[in-house]
Order: structure tokens, then sequence, then C-alpha cells
């Protein structure tokens, strides 16, 4: 078994003439950290524990900054802005400053992520960069999946044990150790790294930072309100279709607009507007090209339970042509809500049909780019995004509500009742919208319909 090897400088907890006499020192072994321009702390953290002999116990007294026994040293210096001043201000770098040292820097949005990702977050690595030290925000990335440099796969697990790589740190090992004993990190080549600068490596996350600006000003990430599956639904909405190998399709659904522009398209997006873009009511009106698809949807899934699970009344609302096995009872009031109603030449919905998550995204796509519907592309793509939204959210609510009554839903993959949460990334130049994608993750039933 290896050994852990024991500092040769002892801190005590919150001692700071500890970090006057390392600064005296002039800084850490491998603390020049300008030769590795776009390391992230967590790199910087990895290079300067190991290096200087530091482990867990000393974080404090080191680097301003703690851990608790559940978090991994990646993750807090990702999402914590007070521990990553902390660090920064331990090692005399000054965050705004140093591009690349923030997470955010590298992410190709605007908008908020953190909530899900930090949650699903696990330390990823280039075995390779790992030996010398070497991390970058961009490892971190979902929708990233190999090193640039070396071509090789990322990884988040040991990969003779398959342990978590943050485990063996959390356990009083050094930094990247495992707790089967295999070290990521290697001194020598640490040191001799440090020697050298590696340009092309610095060129490329350059310019890969210079993407990440550009795209940032156009995309705008519209993230749910449960993100339990953040991870894969950036990664799925950021590499797009290609990535569909990658992306375990069983619960990914992806959108892409392919319908054509029509005039009252325009008139369409006002209703919805003043139905579900700010505080929504518990009844909205539906644009009259909205009703025949969902007439269609109650349809399609209420033949589909099985006989003599509706009462009459149910199914004449639910169904409108065909005929199914009813049984006897009164209506349940849940199940006369779902379809569309009609009143005089209106038509409408009850918005607690839908699934809460669902309704709050559209309700902040009409609110992110309501201000762009003057030209017809853009008019295109948030009516079809919207269309979108509301006929999953509609499916979903349907199944959900019925199957409060029908428990056989749960035996038909067709029936079973999920709930999509959408994931929307608009893209949004000089002129109006010219992009939405979309992804819905699948939940295991948190449908609590209100
Ligand atoms: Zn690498
Ligand atoms: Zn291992």
């Amino acid at each position: 078994m290896a050994t852990v090897p024991r500092s040769h400088l002892s801190f005590s907890r919150g001692d700071d003439s500890s970090r006057a006499l390392l600064s005296s020192l002039n800084g850490f072994v491998g603390g020049n950290l300008s030769r590795t321009p776009y390391l992230s702390p967590f790199g910087a953290l990895l290079k300067l524990t190991r290096l200087n002999q530091f482990g867990r116990a000393d974080l404090h007294a080191a680097f301003g900054f703690q851990l608790t026994s559940y978090e991994e040293a990646s993750q807090v210096l990702a999402f914590s802005t007070k521990r990553l001043c902390n660090f920064s201000r331990s090692i005399d770098i000054t965050p705004e400053a140093r591009r690349g040292w923030r997470l955010t820097d590298w992410l190709p949005f605007q908008g908020d992520a953190a909530k899900g990702w930090k949650h699903c977050w696990r330390t990823r690595i280039c075995l390779a960069c790992a030996r010398e030290g070497f991390h970058t925000w961009l490892f971190q990335l979902p929708w990233e999946t190999r090193c640039s440099w070396h071509g090789t796969r990322l990884v988040e697990t040991c990969p003779s044990c398959h342990r978590p790589l943050a485990l063996g740190f959390s356990k009083g090992r050094p930094l990247l150790w495992c707790e089967c004993g295999i070290d990521f990190f290697d001194r020598r080549t640490a040191l001799k790294a440090d020697l050298f600068p590696n340009r092309a490596r610095d060129q490329a996350l350059a310019e890969c930072l210079d993407r990440t600006d550009v795209l940032r000003t156009t995309q705008h990430l519209l993230s749910p309100t449960k993100q339990s599956n953040a991870s894969k639904a950036l990664a799925a909405l950021i590499s797009g279709s290609d990535a569909d190998s990658r992306i375990d399709k069983g619960s990914i659904h992806m959108f892409h607009s392919r319908a054509s522009f029509e005039p009252d398209q325009q008139r369409s997006l006002s209703m919805l507007d003043k139905q579900l873009g700010g505080k929504n009511g518990s009844i909205a009106e539906l644009p009259s090209s909205m009703i025949k698809p969902m007439r269609e949807i109650a349809n399609s899934i209420a033949t589909r339970v099985p006989p003599g699970s509706l009462v009459p009344a149910e199914a004449r609302r639910l169904i409108f042509d065909g005929f199914i096995a009813t049984k006897a009872g009164s209506a349940r009031a849940d199940i006369m809500y779902l379809p569309v109603q009609t009143g005089g030449n209106r038509t409408y919905m009850f918005t607690n049909s839908l699934p809460p998550s669902a309704l709050s995204t559209i309700s902040s796509l009409i609110q992110r780019t309501r201000g762009k519907w003057r030209d017809e592309e853009s008019v295109r793509q948030v009516h079809a995004a919207l269309q979108s939204l509301l006929f999953r959210a509609y499916a979903d609510g349907l199944r959900i509500v019925l199957s409060r009554y029908v428990p056989e839903l749960y035996d038909d993959p067709r029936l079973t009742p999920w709930e999509h949460i959408p994931w929307v990334m608009v893209t949004i130049d000089t002129v109006g919208v010219s992009e939405i994608h979309i992804v819905w993750t699948r939940e295991n039933l948190g449908g609590q319909l209100s």
C-alpha cells in the first residue's frame, strides 16, 4: 500500500502567520502560474498541494478555504465564489484578471445551470495531463469528451478500481491519489513540465476562450426549475445532434424547428404571451392553430388506455371519433379538466394540467424573446418551439393525471407517465432569434401537478 507523505511544513488552522511565511518564501514550489495561463484553480491546487506536500487538513491554513467531508475540491472551486476568492488571494491571483480562471469563462452561453450541474459534478481529468499537474475547466464541460492534445478520453473514475477520482483526497490521501494506490500525478513529470511552457496548448485554449466569448454574446440558456440531469442535458444542448451516440437517447428528446412561417403565427404568439407570458391564470386561451393537434394528443392517449378505464362522460370529452368501452360511474373532475374546452368561438385549456416546470420554461421563452418578434424567422422559431413545449407538456400532464386513476398506464411504455423537463438554448443575433434548441430530460415522475 502506498504511504501518504508527511507534510514538511506543518500548519495550524487559521494561522495567518503561516500564510505570510509562504509569501516571504516567495511562494510555493511550482507556484509560478504565469507559465500555465489557462490552468484551472483545481489544476493549480493539484500542482501546489502535490509539489509542496499539503493534505486536505492543510487547505485552510495554506489556501484559505476548507472542504466539508462530501465536497470535491474542483466542485467547490467551480461554484463557490467565496472560496475561489480566498484560494485566489492566497496565491496572489485576481480571478477577474486571469482569463479562464473562473468556470463561467468557459461557458458558451448566458444563463445559469449551476444548481443542477453542481449536484452531478465529478472531477474529470485527462490522465496524461494530470501526470504533469495540468487541469483546465474545459475538461469539466459535459460536452467535451476528449483531451484536445492527447486525444484520450477524459475520465471521472479510476481506470483500475472505478472509484471517483476525488475519493482518495476525501479519505486523507494526496489529491488525485486513488485509494487503490494509483497516483495520477507524477512529481517528476510535473516539475519538468513546469520548466517549459506548452505554447501550442496555450494557443488552443486561448482560441477556445475567444470562440466561447463570441458564442456567449448570442446564446442564452433557459434552464428549468428542476435540474436533476443537468450535465446530460447541457451535453446534448451544446453538442447537438452529432452527440447522439454519446447520449442515452432513452431519456433525452431533442427539438429542431422545421416548421415554415405562417402569417397568423404572429397573432398566436401575442395570444400566448398574454396567456402564459407572465403570471399565469388557471385558464389559458389557445391560438386556433393549436387546438387540433392538442385534441389529437388527448385522443391518441385516451384511446390507448385499457378498456373500461374511463366513464362515458370522460370518454366523450377526450375521444372525438371512435368508441372505447367505458365503465359506469361519475366523471372525475381532474380528468374532465384535461381536454381543451370550447366556449363560443374561443378555446381554452386549464394550465394546471401542465407540469409546472414546463409552464415556467414556456413563460421564460416568451419573456426572453418577445422583444424580437418582428422578423419572420424569429416568429417562426419561437412559435415552433412554444408549440413543441406546450404539446409535450400537455401529453405529460394527460398521462400523469390519468395514471392517478388508471394504474395500468405504468405497464405500457407508450403511456407511462413521465415528466419531461425542457432545457432551452436560444440564439439571438443582431436581427432576431436565429435558432432554438430544446432537449428534454426525463424525470421519473416528479409530476406534482397543482
Ligand atoms: Zn491531456
Ligand atoms: Zn483506483
